[in-house]
């Protein structure tokens, strides 16, 4: 069996406010007992991540309470492109005009020149911490990081709490986070290796 991983992305923290965010969050977990504070190689991204708690169950439903997680929670508090794994970017949504731009073919290849001016820009945003990209409808500079992904696939931004081959997280769960991120706008990807 593959590994999987959920990240729940915080799209608005910027990269002063990331450590003190995750920190609280961090804190609430342990409070909580859903993972544990000390630090292991328990993840497969970075070298360190928090294992599972005794009560890592608050974070999932009760339908997977028996599908234990066996690796951690990965965070990330630096500037990240976050992605979705294996597969690829389906399509882009514009947010000025709101067009969906399809980046596969019905065979799942990349169409080059759709994908190419983002392929672009992840790479120098990942460098400076932006890029802009012309939509492909209606030509505006847009920032990278307001376009919307189809499946939450790319997320740029500077929090992440990466769970590692851990049951669906729970909306509820997801809430609790959104609270003690200040209300900010996340996103959920979702992968495997
Ligand atoms: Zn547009």
């Amino acid at each position: 069996m593959g590994d999987h991983f959920q990240t729940i992305v915080d799209l608005e923290a910027g990269p002063q406010q990331a450590p003190r965010l995750a920190e609280r969050v961090l804190e609430w977990l342990v409070a909580e007992g859903i993972v544990l504070a000390e630090r292991t190689d328990c993840v497969l991204g970075p070298p360190l991540g928090h294992p599972p708690g005794p009560n890592w169950q608050r974070a999932v439903g009760p339908d997977d309470a028996d599908g234990d997680p066996w690796d951690g929670l990965a965070v990330y508090t630096e500037r990240t492109v976050f992605h979705g794994g294996q597969g690829g970017p389906e399509a882009v949504t514009c947010p000025r005009c709101g067009t969906t731009t399809r980046l596969i073919t019905d065979q799942w290849e990349l169409i080059d020149a759709a994908w190419a001016p983002f392929r672009e820009a992840i790479s120098a945003w990942h460098k400076a911490g932006e890029a802009m990209v012309d939509c492909p409808a209606c030509a505006e500079a847009v920032p990278l990081p307001d376009f919307t992904w189809a499946d939450d696939y790319f997320a740029f931004a500077h929090l992440g709490f990466e769970f590692w081959n851990w049951p669906e997280l729970t909306p509820e769960f997801r809430t609790r986070i959104s609270e003690l991120l200040d209300g900010h706008r996340l996103a959920d990807l979702w992968g495997k290796l």
